[in-house]
């Protein structure tokens, strides 16, 4: 099993670690010391040794930051996570406080006094997040203060060692470009840049660079490993050696040198020390690299991490493999579907046997190399939870005549998907199906949307929410997230939402996931991969034109929908949808699933 449902919540730890910390910050003449969730990477899973937060507070949570000081502590998370601190953390030792607004440096601002050190690792945070706290901390008469070793690490006793799972090519038939192609291209951009060479911190950006993959955080095929790109000379990965089998390192050195991680920071004393102009992400970078290049007397060119774009438009090669990934995916979805409809009337199944039974569906592709996340699988007022895990003390039982809602996806080697489906579970009320419909209504706005080229994800947000909007309804999240090719299925910097400016492009690849939540009572959301395309422009039309062509292929529940809300053309494409679903996975599906996939995608009418 890729997902676990144990609670880990042991909130009887953090007062005799939060004592040791602060015989640290005595010992260091600190008034206090940030520990965030992240790592030196910055990405949404960190390995076990880098699981400092939880460590020191108990709290597992994916976002989050405790600050000690001498004699306060707190955990700041943000709105999903307000019960799970509590439930996790020692209230003795932690106050808890907001992630988002307030921010934590106007918390961390209020505690302070006139000449106070705060200390923090500076691996560990961005420049634009250390700059945010610098400032508001400063009227108080305090300041920040970088610190040479992590605090929490010279405490941690048995601290688990770092990972070291192997690194694998991605084959070029599944990554569509050659590694030399890839750097030319990036060398390319750092020139337009004025740029001698970037630093990448991103591990998904570094295994996009060299095609590689591998296994050392949860869920994401990622190799923990930094590169140093050159616009004029070969670049350098930084990885440890042990990940590397002798023909991977052998594959790797025609393209780059190879150094151990411990080497990255003379190397930037290397370029800084030769006046070089370093590109940097202050967004996504450690601190600790933009500061080294200043003080080695290099120029820091601020700028987004240069492979970010070019991951994200896809080429025809990373889109037949997504294709293929969801086809095999949603065959398994259609088996779990089927599954689900026949056991969930007898009243016997719980929210983990519901997500043990889609991960045995996925498994049984054969080709199923990790979860993409860890499932959400709600049950009645569960569902309304947005980022709901479900864990032993949480499992519910999957109520009769309510809605179940189920967001998982899968990792395969020729890609990554991410799909929502809410089911009707016995006999649903007027009310869950009017919620459905229109939740619906916003999904299938999105597919058919056909837009002026240049047009990005804050302009058609909206699209998704106008047939909730027309009833006073809305939901709290964004419409959509970038999804990766075998990489993690967050990724930017294309988004649909209220605040994204990226334009779309052919081959970016969106989730499309509306969504309605009754706290209490149901949560409904349904989502499928989408990929930005070239559409024609219409007779008589002007502008070139782009759409959406949709990936994902596993039926929607017809018990939810209310034709009559509908227009014809949302009734022709929920068929047309269907109808390509069963020609597209019919073949593929297990004997008893056929007849069911069959009924579950015969036109609506
Ligand atoms: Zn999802
Ligand atoms: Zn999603």
């Amino acid at each position: 099993m890729f997902q676990s449902f144990d609670t880990s919540a042991n909130p009887a730890f953090g007062s005799a670690r939060v004592a040791l910390l602060r015989a640290e910050l005595q010992a260091r003449e600190l008034a206090g010391f940030l520990i965030p969730r992240a790592d030196e990477h910055q990405g949404e899973y960190v390995p076990p040794h880098a699981e400092r937060l939880a460590w020191l507070t108990g709290f597992t949570g994916s976002a989050g930051l405790a600050i000690v000081l001498r004699h306060r502590a707190v955990v700041l998370v943000d709105g999903r996570y307000v019960l799970q601190v509590r439930d996790q953390c020692d209230p003795a030792v932690f106050e808890y406080a907001s992630l988002i607004e307030p921010p934590p440096s106007a918390w961390l601002a209020a505690a302070v006094g006139a000449g106070d050190r705060i200390g923090y690792d500076p691996w560990l945070h961005t420049a634009n997040e250390i700059s945010r706290f610098a400032k508001a901390i400063e009227p108080a008469g305090a300041v920040l203060v970088p610190v040479e070793a992590n605090l929490v690490d010279a405490v941690w006793a048995d601290r688990p060692p770092a990972p070291l799972a192997a690194v694998e090519l991605q084959p070029l038939e599944l990554a569509g470009e050659p590694v030399d192609a890839k750097l030319a291209r990036l060398a390319a951009a750092l020139r337009a840049a004025k740029a001698d060479a970037a630093v990448l911190t991103q591990p998904d950006s570094i295994a996009w660079a060299f095609n590689i993959r591998g296994a050392d955080v949860p869920h994401t095929p990622l190799p923990l490993s930094f590169a140093i790109l050159a616009a004029d000379a070969r670049p350098t990965l930084f990885i440890d050696g042990r990940k590397l089998s002798n023909a991977v390192r052998a594959e790797l050195a025609a393209h780059a040198d190879i150094a151990e991680p411990g080497r990255l920071l003379a190397s930037v004393d290397a370029l800084a020390g030769a006046g070089k102009a370093v590109l940097i992400d202050p967004d996504t970078a450690a601190i600790a690299l933009a500061e080294r290049v200043r003080a080695s007397g290099g120029t820091v060119v601020e700028g987004k991490d240069p492979v970010m774009l070019p991951k994200a438009r896809k080429n025809a090669a990373e889109l037949a493999g997504t294709r293929a990934a969801h086809r095999r995916d949603g065959a398994a979805m259609a088996n779990f579907l089927a599954w689900f409809d026949r056991e969930a009337p007898k009243g016997e199944l719980d929210e983990i046997a519901v997500a043990t039974a889609l991960e045995r569906c996925r498994a049984a592709t054969g080709e199923l190399r990790d979860l993409s996340f860890d499932t959400i699988s709600g049950a009645g007022p569960n569902g309304a939870i947005i980022h709901y895990r479900v864990s032993t003390a949480s499992n519910r039982k999957v109520d009769r005549d309510n809605l179940f809602l189920i967001d998982s996806g899968g990792q395969y080697q020729d890609g990554t998907t991410d799909i929502t489906r809410t089911l009707a579970v016995g006999t649903p009320t007027a009310a869950m199906a009017r919620h459905y419909t229109l939740v619906l209504k916003g999904m299938i706005a999105i597919s058919r949307l056909k837009f002026p080229k240049g047009t990005h994800g804050a302009h058609i947000d909206a699209f998704a929410r106008a047939a909730m909007w027309a009833e006073g309804l809305d939901y709290d999240h964004g419409t959509g997230h970038g999804v990766g090719s075998f990489l993690s299925v967050h990724e930017g910097p294309q988004r649909i939402s209220k605040l994204s400016t990226v334009p779309f492009e052919p081959g970016m690849i969106l989730s499309n996931e509306p969504g309605y939540y009754r706290p209490g009572e149901y949560g409904i959301r349904i989502e499928n991969l989408i990929v930005v395309t070239e559409a024609a422009t219409p007779p008589g039309g002007e502008r070139p034109m782009h759409g959406f062509e949709t990936l994902t292929l596993a039926p929607l529940d017809r018990r939810l929908i209310v034709a009559a809300l509908l227009t014809r053309a949302e009734v022709d494409w929920i068929d047309a949808y269907h109808a390509r679903v069963q020609r597209e996975i019919g073949p593929l599906v297990a004997a008893e699933t056929a007849n069911w996939l069959a009924a579950a995608c015969a036109p609506l009418a």
